[in-house]
């Protein structure tokens, strides 16, 4: 039996199953992300076991490679991708992904959220302030 308490993911949780390195004030989930199962009584865990933890990180990168080859192909292959429409054929697989979270356990959230992805890659918005020519060793 699985309850909404699921719906309480902390954003900075890792998927090791280590504590955030600088807690935000996040509940601590009450069950496994991962079989909605109960967590170990101390510590801060969002796995109940390293099964869970791989099957969790074993389907989102199956899923990330199902989904690399859409995206390379709308970044670098636009004519074809359009052609194709795959931007409806990604989201259609994000509908199904979710349809089948929703079927394994109510209020499963198979993906990490964007504050903890963004966190994990802060130069993907890094601005670049200037970008002129450099003057080279002084003569
Ligand atoms: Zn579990």
């Amino acid at each position: 039996m699985t309850t909404a308490a699921t719906n309480s993911v902390p954003d900075d949780r890792r998927l090791n199953g280590s504590a955030p390195a600088v807690a935000r004030g996040s509940a601590v989930p009450s069950v496994c992300l991962e079989c909605g199962g109960p967590l170990p009584a101390a510590g801060e865990a969002i796995f109940c076991a390293s099964t869970c933890r791989a099957a969790f990180n074993n389907r989102r990168a199956k899923r990330g490679a199902e989904l690399y080859d859409l995206y390379m192909a709308h970044r670098f292959d636009r004519a074809a991708a359009t052609d194709a429409k795959v931007i409806s054929l990604m989201n259609r697989l994000a509908s199904n992904y979710r349809r089948q979270d929703q079927d394994q356990r109510a209020g499963r959230r198979s993906w990490r959220p964007l504050r903890a992805v963004l966190a994990d890659h802060p130069s993907l918005r890094a601005v670049v302030v200037w970008r002129g020519k450099s003057k080279g060793p002084q003569a």
